[in-house]
């Protein structure tokens, strides 16, 4: 029986996640809420150690401490740009434990064992497996140590049904006949799943499956605090299973997609991306002292940031336009489209670092009217956020997608290093277009060039 004041303390912490995810929804309490949910965290795994007779007591204390270097040291060395394939790690490490930690558990589990327990066993070990085994996949692709094109063969779908089946009846079995090795090879068949559910899904879809597979390891840790009679593990899965979902939807929405065609699309023959070659065609580039002249001299400017932005770490030197054209009277705002980077809030977190006041970000629903109203819009590594091809074509894998209307603008100016396409991999003809002048380079070279040019004006 866990004591009265430890059930306090873990009710605290349960409130604490709360607050964290309430805090993590605004730019300004952000950091609060992190700080927040990390220290219930701490707090509850600390307790099994104050009120429990353990065993292994230094193999734990060294487990964690491993644990927590691993995560420290990842966490300060990890890229913007590579906190998906992050996100995808850690997550796949939960599922795991979950689906370890249940495994373990059915050695003490027999035919006197309520069946909704061994239910929920059965599910842990599966579900975990299949986060484990998905988020695996998710971060080799995002990772680049693996194509991030869909991967198909023939009997694919065959094989995921056959697997799935297999899965269901192992379950099935566990429940009637609990044992460990029948855990394992629910395990098994349930890391096959995982690896057969990611490879079909392809490019830009990729972070939206890590979102998906959140929501498994929620579930699956949901379960296995049931299963352990852990309240704190059963509110903090539920509340993971529920913002992953949540955020899943949310982002298959911004990209104009359902889930179930991300998931299921490329085995319907649809690939999710383009060819992803650069193109040949004829553009009108410009130098930093044209596109600076454009700038200063124009009334209303909006700056549409994007991945290469990112890529480039190039958000201090735009801030510093950006002030410098305010000081010059011009009106500028960013406008920042849902899924603009690699993952949902990627431009806000970016900008915000960078020190831009947060009511210069203007969300697409509201910037979108401003465009055709606007004189230059400056696009800086960004590029499938603003393909009309989102509008125009049905062929495009991103078609559907509700795009920045930059094409509306009088003047487009984009900032990129090459006439490669985005994400998606496919041309945008907005590159084409009369109005529209390329600054090529590096996003930090170009903007710092820019930026000197302003000043000599
Ligand atoms: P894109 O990937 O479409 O375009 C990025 C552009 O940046 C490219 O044109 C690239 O061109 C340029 N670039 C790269 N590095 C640099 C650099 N160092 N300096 C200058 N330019 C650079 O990015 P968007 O932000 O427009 O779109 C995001 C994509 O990611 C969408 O397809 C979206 O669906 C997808 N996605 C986003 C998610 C999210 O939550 N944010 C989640 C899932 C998917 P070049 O190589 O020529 O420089």
């Amino acid at each position: 029986m866990t004591p009265t004041w430890a059930q306090l303390v873990y009710l605290a912490c349960a409130v604490g996640f709360i607050l964290a995810l309430k805090g993590l929804a605004g730019p300004r309490t952000a950091r609060a809420g992190n700080l927040i949910g990390a220290g219930a965290a701490v707090v509850a795994v600390a307790m099994p150690f104050l009120y429990l007779d353990l065993d292994h007591v230094p193999l734990i204390l060294a487990a964690i401490a491993v644990g927590s270097l691993v995560g420290v040291l990842g966490a300060q060395r990890v890229q913007m740009t590579q906190m998906p394939q992050m996100v995808a790690l850690f997550n796949g490490v939960g599922g795991g434990a979950a689906a370890l930690v249940a495994l373990m558990e059915l050695e003490h589990m027999g035919a006197a064992t309520p069946g909704f327990d061994l239910a929920a066993t059965g599910f842990t070990v599966a579900v975990g497996a299949v986060s484990f085994a998905g988020s695996a996949i998710t971060f080799a692709k995002l990772q680049e140590l693996m194509t991030s094109r869909p991967v198909v063969f023939p009997g694919l779908p065959v094989l995921f049904g056959l697997a799935l089946v297999a899965a269901v009846v192992l379950a099935v079995l566990v429940v009637r006949d609990p044992s460990v090795p029948l855990g394992v090879a629910l395990a098994l068949v349930g890391l096959l799943l995982g690896v057969l559910l990611v490879l079909p899904v392809g490019g830009a879809d990729v972070p939206i499956v890590i979102s998906l597979l959140n929501a498994f390891t929620g579930l699956t840790v949901a379960a296995g605090g049931y299963v352990l009679g852990n309240v704190v593990l059963l509110v903090a899965g539920t509340l993971v299973g529920a913002s992953g979902t949540f955020l899943t939807l949310l982002m298959a929405r911004a990209m104009g997609r359902s889930v179930t065609s991300i998931l299921f699309g490329a085995l319907r023959g649809g690939s999710t991306l383009g060819a992803g070659v650069a193109s040949d065609r004829p553009v009108r580039s410009g130098g930093p002292e044209d596109v600076a002249i454009a700038l200063g001299y124009a009334e209303r400017v909006i700056v549409v940031p994007g991945y290469g932005l990112a890529v480039a770490q190039a958000q201090h030197t735009l801030r510093e336009i950006v002030d410098l054209l305010a000081e010059r009277g011009v009106r500028v705002d960013y406008a920042i489209h849902p899924v603009a980077g690699r993952m949902p809030g990627h431009m806000n977190v970016l900008l915000a670092e960078a020190q831009v006041p947060y009511e210069q970000l203007v969300e697409m629903g509201d910037i979108n009217p401003e465009f055709r109203h606007t004189d230059v819009v400056l696009v800086v590594g960004a590029n499938d956020v603003v393909n009309p091809a989102a509008r125009t074509t049905p062929s495009a894998p991103i078609y559907g997608m509700p795009i920045l209307d930059v094409d509306q603008a009088r003047q487009v100016v984009f900032l990129k290093r090459s006439m490669r396409p985005g994400f998606a991999g496919i041309d945008n003809e907005l590159l084409f277009d009369p109005r529209t002048t390329l600054l090529f380079g590096d996003a930090k070279e170009s903007l710092a060039k820019l930026l000197a040019a302003l000043k000599a004006l």
